[in-house]
């Protein structure tokens, strides 16, 4: 803490100690409901990835001996230190990030949650008797931890991710090196406290702060590094997956989304509504697997826009701390900009705004469009702000086909009565994850969750993640 401006200066945790960037430079952490000045952050070189890798690596080896009861005593821990420290993690949330305490409760609830599922996979690091055809040879598969697992995590949920991504590969043996969002780093070192606090050895859990554009290559393309899970954008995505490739570095990558709603005639339109702008509007639509597509049936499509933007337009817009606050500032400058010339070119080439589409300080009015065609660039590109698009369709198969047309696979979801074609929508709709008469918006700790194409590669939670985290090596006894 800088005694005379109470800014806090963030440091890494590297090999169990905090420590200053090399060449001691730092950058400064914005708070984005009014950008004033958060926290300054070490900022992170080649050098300090190295260290840290060095570390995990150089912690491995005895990590890799320890019992599952040890992890898993050390993973409660985690939690109860949570619980201890909710009121300075929530406070973060809505600090450095500008979640509305309505999310960053969530957020704090499924991060507890994300840890404790993760000390469940503790006991479950186990392999199989094969039965051999060779006489007398007893056959087996032990499964191990790879080594050093690279986290790197985007700004938007970063409780959620750090739990989930950090205690999953501690809870199977691996060290991890972890880097941050350079616009949430301060969340991630209060968690690289508790967990050291909580008893984890020096060097299980390293954190470097930094621009993942100047270091993240040097985490991603370490020769030491065994394993890399990336959330993020899709085009840093692509780029991290070209470079794990040519290492044969094994990844999962969670990238964007537009993920579609499908709205039948039949459905229960009281019911749809509020989970339709929970949908869209939660964080200020900053969520990867929000609803930026909807399609409705032609017979009830006025009524749904017209019931959408009466939603639109009390959806809260207030005090952070106030409950009823939704919308969230968009996280900054460059973000604010692509959410501006999304609805710009919109409304230049046609589009109707149905509700919304302006600003207060630097949160955008949940926005509704229709008229909406393939020429704007909201129709096909991730958003990240409050806006979706409302599109008519004249039956289930056009729904079907309009929700496949894109190069994203993230999540989605259908609201009928009919099972039939509930079932049909969710067998195939090419997206990862398909909700029946709930939200695109919803993630459990051991589900397999993820998407496809342009969406990533792969998928996280504790059973995904065991089997991503860890290999099988084929063993024999000769009797
Ligand atoms: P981002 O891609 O800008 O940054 C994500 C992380 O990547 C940050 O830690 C950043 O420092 C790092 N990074 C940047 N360049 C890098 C490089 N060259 N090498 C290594 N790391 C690098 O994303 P963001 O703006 O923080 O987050 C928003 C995006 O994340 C959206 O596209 C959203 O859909 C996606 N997201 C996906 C999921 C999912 O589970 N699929 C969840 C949350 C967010």
């Amino acid at each position: 803490m800088d005694a005379t401006t109470d800014i806090r200066t963030l440091q890494h945790f590297i090999a169990g100690q905090w420590v200053d960037a090399d060449g001691g430079e730092t950058f400064d952490v914005l708070n984005p409901l009014d950008d004033s000045l958060y926290a300054r952050a070490a900022k992170g070189t080649g050098a300090d990835m190295r260290a840290a890798v060095a570390a995990a690596r150089a912690a491995f080896a005895d990590y890799k001996e320890t019992t599952p009861t040890q992890r898993e005593r050390w993973l409660l821990r985690v939690a109860e230190l949570m619980e201890e420290q909710q009121a300075e993690l929530v406070d973060c949330l809505i600090d450095e990030i500008g979640s509305p305490i309505q999310k960053a409760m969530f957020e704090f609830s499924k991060g507890l949650t994300m840890v404790r599922a993760a000390a469940g996979m503790c006991r479950n690091v186990r392999g199989e008797t094969i039965p051999s055809d060779a006489p007398g040879k007893f056959s087996m598969s032990i499964r191990e931890p790879l080594g050093v697992v690279g986290v790197i995590t985007p700004f938007n949920v970063p409780l959620i991710k750090t739990t989930r991504l950090v205690a999953n590969a501690l809870a199977v043996g691996n060290t991890v090196v972890h880097l941050p969002s350079e616009m949430a780093p301060h969340l991630t070192v209060l968690f690289a406290q508790i967990v050291a606090d909580a008893g984890f050895p020096a060097g299980t859990y390293n954190v470097v702060t930094g621009f993942g554009h100047e270091i993240g290559d040097d985490l991603t393309g370490h020769k030491e590094l065994d394993f890399l899970t990336f959330t993020g954008s899709t085009v840093v995505g692509q780029h991290i997956n070209e470079i794990c490739a040519k290492n044969k570095t094994p990844t999962t990558l969670e990238l964007g989304g537009k993920s579609p709603t499908v709205v039948m005639a039949d459905a229960d339109l009281d019911k749809v509504m509020p989970l339709a702008a929970r949908s869209i509007f939660m964080f200020g639509g900053q969520a990867c697997i929000g609803s930026s597509r909807f399609y409705v049936e032609r017979p009830i499509f006025e009524e749904f826009v017209k019931r959408f933007a009466m939603i639109a337009g009390k959806v809260g817009m207030g005090d952070l701390r106030d409950p009823d606050t939704v919308i969230a500032p968009i996280i900054s400058d460059r973000q604010r900009q692509r959410v501006r010339d999304h609805i710009a070119d919109a409304v230049a080439k046609g589009a109707t705004i149905a509700a919304g589409g302006e600003w207060e300080g630097n949160r955008c009015q949940p926005t509704l469009l229709t008229g909406v065609s393939q020429d704007m660039t909201v129709c096909r590109t991730e958003t990240f702000g409050p806006v979706t698009s409302i599109y008519p369709i004249d039956s289930y198969e056009e729904g079907l086909e309009k929700a496949n047309d894109t190069e994203y696979g993230l999540s989605s979801a259908i609201f009928t009565k009919d099972i039939d074609r509930a079932f049909h929508f969710a067998r195939n709709i090419g997206a990862g994850m398909c909700h029946i008469n709930g939200p695109t918006i919803h993630d459990e700790a051991h589900v397999p969750f993820g998407g496809n194409g342009e969406s990533g590669v792969g998928r996280e939670g504790t059973d995904a993640d065991l089997e991503a985290m860890t290999a099988l090596k084929w063993v024999t006894v000769q009797l």
